[in-house]
């Protein structure tokens, strides 16, 4: 089962999935670090979380219910760091140095940069996509072997692998590598003996690009 022997040399369809996994997630990897300084800016501005269910919150002045953007934060930021020159800068709450609060900026300019680049080469690889068989595991929960990672079956916050080695390759090849998992949704035509096994959430993340 898993100990067919590895492809020397990689297809088209298998070069350009595993290039394109590898951005993939590598766009992941930026936009969590983007996430997190994005966080810190809001924490620099003087702002904090309100939450209005138990995962989801917004972005508040203390004693203020109104929601702040964080295009409305950078600019109070960046203002504050126009008034306070080069002195100690200790905004309303949870403050940092004025060095912290301007490498943070540049940490955010730099990873908008590195996003932009990143999603480009992504678009162009995806742009070369001619509608061949690609697979993917759900890494997020137990799941199935799915087409895309647009499943109808998953939820907007599963995280999928690629599994680019299967690129171009059939549903009967996938199987063979990783058991009769395959999406009822995603492969129709599969023989149901194929089709319904689950993947656990760590056998996906150790097999998955
Ligand atoms: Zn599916």
């Amino acid at each position: 089962m898993m100990n067919r022997p590895k492809e020397t040399t990689m297809t088209y369809e298998q070069e350009t999935d595993t290039r394109l996994a590898e951005v993939y997630g590598e766009i992941l990897r930026l936009r969590n670090r983007q996430a997190g300084n994005r966080e810190q800016l809001m924490y620099h501005a003087g702002l904090r979380k309100r939450y209005t269910t138990r995962s989801k919150y917004t972005w508040t002045n203390d004693g203020d219910f109104v929601e702040v953007s964080f295009p409305d934060a950078l600019d109070r930021v960046q203002a504050m760091l126009a008034e306070s020159g080069d002195e100690y800068f200790n905004p309303l709450s949870r403050g940092g140095t004025i060095q912290q609060v301007r490498d943070n900026l540049d940490k955010l300019d730099q990873l908008e940069i590195d996003i932009a680049k990143a999603e480009g080469e992504y678009m162009e690889l995806e742009a070369a996509y001619t509608g061949w068989s690609r697979f993917f595991l759900v890494t997020s929960s137990r799941g199935h072997i799915h087409s895309s990672m647009g499943c109808s079956t998953c939820r907007p916050t599963t995280t999928y692998g690629w599994l680019p080695g299967l690129s171009g390759l059939t549903e009967t090849d996938a199987v063979a590598e990783h058991g009769p998992a395959l999406c009822s949704v995603c492969f129709p035509t599969a023989p149901v003996e194929m089709v319904g096994g689950w993947i656990t959430a760590a056998q996906a993340q150790r097999r998955a690009a």
